[in-house]
C-alpha cells in the first residue's frame, strides 16, 4: 500500500547521485518540483458498502503504508504540509506508515506536539551509504525519539562499520546501486555488516545486490530482474 502525499525530490548526498527515478524522470517529467498530490486525504478516504450497510476506509486496517518513495517526509518544501500529514497518521493507528529518508536532520521541524517517545504506527528508515554519511546522520536518529527505526544502508557504496549506533535499532538493510551508471558494491561489505549485526543482535537483510556487483574479486553485471533474487540466494538475511 503506498501514499504519497507529495511528490518530486532533488539531489542531497552522494547516494543520490544516480537516482533512476529522479534521473533522466525527472527533466522530462519535472519530478524535481515537489508539489502536493491529490492522494494528500487518501488514508482518510472511506468508501460505503451498501450490502453492509457500513463505511469503511478505503486503507484496509493492519496493512503497511510506504510513504513518500517518490519524495522526503522531511524535504523543506513540504514544511508547510507536514503537519497535516503529521494529523493524518494520528487519525489511522490501525496503520503503519513507513517512511525512508536521507533528510534525518530535519526531523524536528514540524514534529507534533504529543509525539512524545513517537506514535506506535511509525517506523522510519535512514538512509546511509558510506561511513561520513553514516557519521552525520545516525547520531541523530539513534538520538531522536522513534518509536520503530532502521537502517538502510543503500546505495551501499563503501564499507561502514554501523556498530555505534545499532541501539535501538530493528533492521539493518543493504542493497547496491541499479543502473547503468551504477558503482559497484562488494559482497564484502554485505558480510561485515551482517557480522556487525549478528554480534548487535539486530535483524539484517541483504535487498539486493544492484547492477555492478563483486563478489570473489569477480565484477558481475548484473540484470535489474536478477538483482533482489541473487541477495536472497545468498541466504544470508535473518528476515525473510
Ligand atoms: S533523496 Fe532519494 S529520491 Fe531524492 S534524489 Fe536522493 S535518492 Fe533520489
Amino acid at each position: 500500500m503506498v501514499w504519497e502525499p507529495w511528490t518530486g525530490c532533488y539531489k542531497i548526498s552522494d547516494g543520490c547521485t544516480y537516482c533512476y527515478y529522479y534521473g533522466l524522470y525527472s527533466k522530462r517529467c519535472g519530478q524535481n518540483e515537489v508539489v502536493k498530490t491529490d492522494d494528500f486525504y487518501k488514508p482518510m478516504e472511506t468508501i460505503y458498502m451498501p450490502r453492509k450497510k457500513i463505511t469503511k476506509y478505503k486503507m484496509e486496517s493492519g496493512k503497511t503504508v510506504n510513504t513518500c518513495f517518490t519524495t522526503d517526509f522531511f524535504i523543506p518544501e513540504a514544511d508547510e504540509w507536514r503537519t497535516e500529514a503529521w494529523n493524518i497518521i494520528k487519525q489511522r493507528p490501525d496503520l503503519n506508515f513507513l517512511f525512508i529518508t536521507k533528510r534525518i536532520d530535519r526531523f524536528p521541524i514540524s514534529l507534533p506536539n504529543d509525539w512524545g517517545e513517537g506514535y506506535d504506527n511509525v517506523t522510519i528508515g535512514c538512509t546511509v551509504e558510506n561511513q561520513d554519511l553514516a557519521d552525520y546522520r545516525l547520531p541523530l536518529f539513534t538520538s531522536f525519539p522513534i518509536k520503530h527505526r532502521f537502517i538502510a544502508c543503500g546505495p551501499l557504496l563503501s564499507n561502514i562499520n554501523l556498530t555505534p549506533y545499532l541501539h535501538n535499532i530493528e533492521l539493518v538493510t543493504t542493497s547496491g546501486e541499479t543502473g547503468r551508471e551504477a558503482r559497484e558494491c562488494d559482497y564484502n561489505w554485505i558480510l561485515n555488516i551482517r557480522e556487525q549485526c549478528e554480534k548487535a543482535d539486530v535483524a539484517f537483510e541483504f535487498r539486493s545486490t544492484g547492477s555492478q556487483f563483486r563478489k570473489d574479486s569477480v565484477l558481475y553485471n548484473i540484470n535489474p530482474k536478477m538483482q533482489h533474487r541473487l541477495a536472497c540466494e545468498t541466504n544470508i538475511n535473518s528476515v525473510g
